[in-house]
């Protein structure tokens, strides 16, 4: 097997540089939004997930392959236990310049707390998911959260220093009569926006899927009547399409998961908290990075990094279908991380 190392970062099959990881740091929430997780979610066992010692040799052998953004995601990342070591860990590394970049994506619950030791450990930009602004119906979509301690965390975030990002799933009958009003919120605040389009992962529950489907391209249109909405080249690193809203100045991005349109400059992997690496959100082949360390240590780590990425399919399958509402995939986002 080759082995990968700086001078020769990791290039899939299809010629994508692989400089992305996502790390879903925990299967746990606080929250249980209802596209996202069942009521009585049964999560894993401590044992079966990776340390945060694990967790950190996995991203500085990415690192050293040519891994220069990791966004941190779960379950909700701010709620695992001391995950404060890891991100100052993965700070120090953005500080020697080894990484560009290390990002969050969090529900908000704990950023009130967390925010200035966030900025101390080197983090300046967060994706914070907010489905509306209505405090009932922000309720009722996470089945419990709190959406002041949620803004009292934006504001902290902001506060510190961290620029923010809005995510909001468009959920068709919930918030698709709110969409513009958050896009005019987030001109407001001084913070970017993205619209996610629902998609079929894990078993859920009672809710049904075909009935939260609602596609970006509709909201995007009716965006469009409200909002000058200019196409922009900027990527984030990730699979959102950007416009600039003239109107407030910001940007907003859509992401539409159930399209192709961003499989060919796919530069990232996911891992998940047990250490399982997904070469794509959309398939289910995976290289159980676990194992390979804790059986063959650090060189059995990386050589089984390598063979992962020889492995990176070229896109994925999709599909939300009106006769089968089974999910296209068994696993939840909150185990890869969204
Ligand atoms: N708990 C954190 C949060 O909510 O931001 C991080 C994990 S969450 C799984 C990451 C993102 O995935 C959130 O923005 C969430 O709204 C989104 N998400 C969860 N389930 C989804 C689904 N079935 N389709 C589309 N987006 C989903
Ligand atoms: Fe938790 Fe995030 Fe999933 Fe909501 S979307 S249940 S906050 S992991």
């Amino acid at each position: 097997m080759t082995r990968a190392d700086n001078d020769h970062p990791l290039v899939d099959p299809f010629g994508r540089p692989i400089e992305y990881l996502r790390v879903s740091v925990t299967d746990r929430c606080d929250f249980r939004c209802v596209y996202c997780m069942a009521e009585n979610m049964t999560f894993l066992p401590k044992a079966e997930l990776l340390t945060l010692e694990e967790l950190e040799i996995v991203c500085r052998r990415f690192m050293a392959v040519g891994t220069r953004k990791i966004r941190l995601t779960g379950g909700e990342p701010l709620v695992r236990r001391n995950i404060m070591q890891l991100i100052s860990a993965l700070g120090d590394e953005v500080g020697r310049g080894h990484l560009d970049e290390v990002t969050i994506t969090t529900n908000g619950s704990q950023l009130s707390k967390m925010a200035d030791d966030l900025y101390r450990a080197g983090v300046r930009r967060v994706n914070v998911s907010i489905d509306t602004l209505d405090a009932d119906k922000f309720k009722h979509i996470t089945r419990w959260g709190d959406l002041a301690k949620v803004l009292e965390g934006i504001d902290a975030a902001l506060a510190a220093g961290i620029a923010i990002k809005l995510n909001a799933v468009a959920l068709k009958g919930f918030n698709d009569d709110e969409l513009g009003d958050m896009v005019d919120w987030c001109g407001k605040m001084g913070v970017d926006m993205t619209i996610i389009e629902v998609m079929p992962m894990g078993d859920i529950g009672s809710e049904n899927r075909v009935d939260q489907y609602l596609p970006v391209s509709l909201v995007r249109a009716n965006l469009a009547k409200r909002f000058t909405l200019t196409d922009l080249d900027y990527k984030s690193g990730g699979p959102a399409r950007y416009t600039q809203v003239e109107e407030t100045g910001r940007k907003l991005g859509f992401i539409t998961p159930l399209s192709h349109n961003f499989c060919e400059s796919c530069n990232r992997v996911r891992l998940t908290c047990t250490g399982m690496l997904y070469m794509c959100l959309g398939q289910d082949d995976n290289a159980d990075l676990s194992a390979a360390l804790r059986q063959h240590g650090v060189e059995g780590l990386d050589a089984a990094i390598v063979e992962a990425i020889g492995r990176k399919p070229k896109g994925h399958d999709f599909i939300i279908d009106r006769r089968n509402t089974a999910p296209a995939v068994a696993r939840h986002m909150s185990v890869t991380g969204g």
